[in-house]
């Protein structure tokens, strides 16, 4: 067990050390005109094999996003199983995860996890104002 001081040493957070609740997560897959059916083969597989919810293959930048992409939206007890067969399984495929906590602008720009590479988010469409979560996973 670490001690309650184990805290003292912890790095200083873009959010001032504010604890904030993660209802779960989402995985961006991105893809282009390419690579679209690997895209759609991977989430579909995703989405047969854990109980998580595959958003629509969107052809186009949606948001935040500036490729192509497709959502899958799980609960925080499946981030292991989920990102460990993404990292074995996206063959090439840029993914971008992020927790999801209530407030968009946080979740996309300070606990971004890119698997593949990091591409450049649109920030500005995003709202920084924290909003109650209503994730059912
Ligand atoms: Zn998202």
């Amino acid at each position: 067990m670490p001690s309650p001081s184990a805290n003292d040493h912890a790095p200083p957070s873009p959010d001032n050390g504010t604890a904030r609740k993660v209802a779960g997560y989402h995985a961006h897959v991105y893809f282009n005109a390419q690579t679209l059916e690997q895209a759609r083969k991977l989430c579909t597989e995703a989405a047969a094999r854990f109980p998580l919810k595959m958003g629509r293959v969107h052809e186009k930048p949606v948001g935040p996003h500036p490729d192509w992409s497709c959502q899958l939206a799980f609960r925080k007890g499946l981030f292991e199983e989920v990102i460990t067969w993404l990292a074995m399984h996206r063959n090439g495929l840029v993914v971008f995860v992020h927790p999801v906590t209530g407030n968009d602008l946080i979740d996309h720009r300070d606990y971004a996890i890119w698997m593949g590479a990091v591409r450049p988010l649109d920030l500005s469409v995003l709202s920084g104002r924290d909003e109650p979560v209503s994730y059912e996973f």
